[in-house]
């Protein structure tokens, strides 16, 4: 329907619906309205004023290794120069955290994203934050939204019977994505605001200093390893990650939501028994 239609005669309640449902509004998530600038304005000022102690984050100190650059960088040419602002800013406040928690809040003050205005939560993380083993996928859905916690749907089940499947679960995985805030109706991030992202989920994974990182799906894997060849040539391969302070031996698998066939579980199986053989190898 178009807006002139629904201005110009009375909308039905399927109409209504509908047109809802085209704009990315795709769930009902509660039976009153939210004030979400007030409540994004309340949570910058708690931000701003808390004391945050360090917990949470790896004891291991990361190592630091000569500047170089980061694949996970957006060339310069692809941003205009108020897109560079925003992303420079975004930099700066994820370098200024010095703990994952700090990072948390800031990322729950942080404005400069529109797809945190939509969202009902912010998914940070799941798991431990010590584990040797990190998980990194695209972006939240709406169970994950609704609670605020990466692959707690149907993709978190099939992610958490691969990870049984080599003896691992979620106290002995880190999990995170690369976007935090659901995209309405579950849409593509826009380049733009993957970018605005980029330099959080960077900080995430150095805080967290795991020993390996495990990419799920495509996204991920071009975001952070700059993989162009699409995931099913990427997938079962090692790569390098480079941080701003250390290597990181990253490993590219299928995303969750693609296990439904016979073959792409069995592709997955193989690849989950590589990260279990490597983690055993001391990483
Ligand atoms: N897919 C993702 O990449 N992340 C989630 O949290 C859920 C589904």
């Amino acid at each position: 329907m178009s807006l002139e239609a629904a201005t110009t005669s009375p909308l039905t309640s399927a109409e209504i619906l509908r047109w809802y449902a085209e704009m990315g509004v795709d769930i009902a998530i509660d039976a009153v309205p939210h004030d979400r600038f007030a409540q994004s304005e309340a949570a910058r000022q708690i931000a701003a004023t808390a004391s945050l102690p360090p917990v949470g984050e790896s004891s291991r100190p990361p190592r630091v290794l000569p500047p170089r650059q980061n694949p996970a960088s957006p060339p310069p040419a692809a941003a205009s120069i108020g897109a560079q602002a925003g992303i420079a800013s975004a930099q700066d406040i994820a370098r200024a955290a010095p703990d994952l928690q700090s990072l948390r809040a800031a990322l729950q003050a942080y404005e400069g994203c529109a797809l945190r205005a939509t969202a009902t939560s912010l998914v940070f993380a799941d798991g431990n934050p010590q584990a040797r083993l990190m998980l990194v996928g695209e972006a939240p859905g709406a169970d994950e939204d609704r609670q605020g916690l990466p692959f707690s749907g149907p993709d978190g089940q099939m992610l958490d019977k691969m990870l049984a499947a080599v003896g691992l679960d979620r106290t002995s995985v880190y999990i995170a994505s690369i976007i935090p805030w659901r995209p309405p109706g579950n849409r593509k991030p826009s380049p733009q605001e993957a970018a605005l992202c980029l330099p959080f989920i960077a900080r995430h994974i150095e805080l967290a200093n795991p020993d390996i990182l495990v990419c799920l799906g495509g996204g991920p894997a071009t975001a952070l390893l700059g993989v162009k060849d699409g995931i099913m040539r990427a997938r079962g391969k090692w790569f390098d990650y480079v941080g701003a302070t250390r290597r990181i031996r990253a490993f590219v698998t299928v995303h969750p939501s693609m296990l439904g066939t016979a073959t792409h579980k069995r592709l997955a199986w193989k690849d989950w028994r590589e990260v279990r053989k490597a983690l055993d190898e001391g990483g």
